[in-house]
């Protein structure tokens, strides 16, 4: 497969679809601009090697074409700022051909929002899922997402995805466009195959043993992962609110706790998988328990399945802070999704700080921890450890459907 390493991009058109994706305030100013700077080490290869950028993206979800609140043109200034070249603006992505003929070599071009145009996404708009016309506008917009993406895919000679945020999205611009590229002339970026890299060593090419933590509120968002992380890993540790289902399901009490009671046979069979694919099942045996959910509560440290009646648990216990630590600290790979309690209160963050720091020293022994999916990003940030862990994603949806086991369409476009 062709890399972005082993390609001179000197005197080619390239496309790159880039996650721009970032928050603004009110006032239009760029409040984390992650994005912008994860998406850098492609663009600034491109440009030294003489390339001719073209760089697209997505920003919010646009109903109409223009929806001026997610014009791109808020963050071009910015784009230039980090890329240290004056970029250039294409106010309408569809319509910039002599823009994109002006480029000369090292010189780049942002176009506006992809989502201006309901191709990008395939799906109509001002029509509801359940209205009979649905299906057959549905259909035409189909064919007209081939027809946008062989336009946008006319003004580059190279094809270039690092837009992993989007990966799991069958668009004109992450994946449909690809098609108009031969084997030699798309690859994926930096960000995106750093991604891809991670994906595989807890999917594919995993060194035993293997510990996935599974946290946050609830089960049932969880399910296919989970489902599927029984037939790779070691050790599962499952921990944060779905516990208290599972501790219930087992005839456990559990106070106020948070619990899925459609869930309690879920959880059961979840266990009898894991027995049978010999996966060491870890669940909470105390908890730090809170006589309210707020800061200021009061607490103490009970067994999991026995929580007192106008109690609620919030946290792992020191007991099970040890348990976990030991499977993970003798882990060789290591996959964090959901902390282990109600991190966003500093009193009931110990559980998740401490699973960081034992990741943290896995990680310095040797083992792969990869780090993805919403809030355990927060977690691994608001504890300053993110610089020591092998990979923190930064595709939250795409991520998760990737540990699920499914293809991402903006993956196989360019694996072929
Ligand atoms: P999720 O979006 O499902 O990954 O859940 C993340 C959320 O789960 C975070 O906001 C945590 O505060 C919350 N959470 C973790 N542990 C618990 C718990 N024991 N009870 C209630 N919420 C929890």
């Amino acid at each position: 497969m062709t890399t972005i390493d082993n390609f001179n991009f000197a005197g080619k058109k390239a496309f790159v679809r880039v996650d721009f994706n970032v928050p603004l305030d009110e006032n239009f100013n760029i409040t984390d601009d992650t994005r912008i700077r994860a998406a850098m080490p492609t663009l600034k290869k491109i440009i030294a090697d003489g390339g001719r950028l073209i760089i697209a993206s997505h920003m919010g979800r646009p109903k109409k074409n223009p929806d001026p609140k997610y014009s791109l043109k808020y963050i071009l200034a910015h784009v230039s700022e980090k890329l240290g070249v004056e970029v250039k603006f294409a106010d309408d992505c569809l319509k910039a051909q002599d823009a994109v003929a002006a480029l000369k070599d090292g010189e780049a071009l942002l176009l506006e929002n992809v989502r201006f145009y309901a191709e990008e996404e395939g799906k109509p708009r001002g029509i509801e899922k359940d209205d009979p016309a649905y299906d057959a506008a549905k259909k035409e917009l189909k064919a007209a997402q081939k027809e946008f993406a062989k336009t946008l895919a006319a003004y580059a000679d190279v094809y270039v995805n690092d837009a992993f945020g989007t990966a799991h999205r069958k668009h004109g611009t992450t994946a449909v466009m690809a098609d108009y590229f031969d084997a030699d002339h798309k690859m994926f970026g930096y960000l995106m195959s750093k991604e891809v890299n991670a994906v595989d060593k807890v999917m594919n090419s995993i060194v035993h043993p293997f510990t996935a933590i599974m946290g946050g509120s609830k089960v049932s968002t969880k399910i296919e992962i989970i489902e599927n992380l029984l037939t790779k890993v070691d050790n599962l540790i499952l921990c944060g609110g779905m516990t208290y289902t599972f501790k219930k399901a087992m005839g456990g009490t559990i106070g106020q706790s948070l619990c899925e009671d459609d869930k309690l046979e879920l959880a059961l069979d979840i266990m009898k998988k894991a027995k049978e694919n010999n996966v060491n099942l870890l669940l909470a045996i105390d908890s730090v328990v809170a006589d309210d959910f707020s800061p200021n509560a009061n607490t103490q440290v009970v067994a999991s399945d026995a929580i007192p009646e106008g109690w609620e648990g919030l946290d792992i216990g020191p007991k099970t802070i040890e348990l976990f630590k030991e499977a993970i600290v003798n882990s060789k790979t290591i996959l964090w999704n959901g902390p282990c309690g109600v991190f966003e209160m500093d009193k009931f963050a110990v559980g998740s700080k401490a699973i960081a720091d034992a990741i943290c020293e896995a990680t310095k022994n040797g083992a792969y921890s990869l780090i993805g999916g919403g809030d355990s990003v927060a977690c691994i940030n608001k504890f300053g450890l993110a610089d020591q862990v092998s990979y923190v994603s930064t595709g939250g949806g795409a991520l998760l459907e990737a540990i699920e086991g499914k293809v991402l369409p903006g993956i196989a476009a360019v694996q072929g």
